[in-house]
């Protein structure tokens, strides 16, 4: 179980609700065309330390997903055990399902994959359900909450 193991892959199922040109490190400026955006991530321990990161409003710029966070909403967090599949093949299988690449080579300095950044504009957008059961072993959600920022974790098993 990835949350209680502390480690695992995580997909986060972000809106970007305006088209908006944001500067990601050395990819330079970046137009981003309003949609969903599923960022594939790894954490090989203190899994729950990074996706408490990632909710974090203000933070220094050390990934490529801490510039993108800012403008975009937290959907969802899919969980899957590290040993299920790595970021690249994750994001093979959202290409699949209809995303794109977008920018190239966004979160994937390290391997020479297309990216760990799939783009869905918003008529291809899979239903959340849908994604989470193709992705198969759902451990748990992250919901925005409407009081505050406050974010919680709900086990789903
Ligand atoms: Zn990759």
């Amino acid at each position: 179980m990835p949350w209680t193991q502390n480690k695992g892959l995580y997909i986060l199922i972000l809106t970007l609700r305006e088209k908006a040109f944001i500067p990601v490190g050395k990819l330079g400026i970046i137009p981003f065309p309003s949609g969903t955006y599923c960022y594939i991530g790894r954490a090989k321990r203190h899994l729950r330390q990074r996706l408490a990161r990632h909710s974090m409003k203000s933070k220094p710029t050390r990934w490529h997903i801490d510039y993108l966070l800012p403008h975009v909403e937290i959907q969802a967090v899919i969980l899957l055990p590290l040993s299920s599949a790595t970021e690249c093949t994750l994001a093979k299988q959202l290409v699949k399902m209809g995303g794109k690449p977008h920018p190239l080579h966004f979160g994937a300095s390290d391997c020479r994959c297309t990216g760990h950044l799939i783009y869905f504009a918003q008529e291809a957008t899979p239903h959340l359900d849908l994604l989470a059961i193709t992705m198969g072993n759902t451990v748990g959600f992250l919901r925005n909450h409407t009081e505050g920022h406050k974010k919680t974790l709900v086990e789903e098993g």
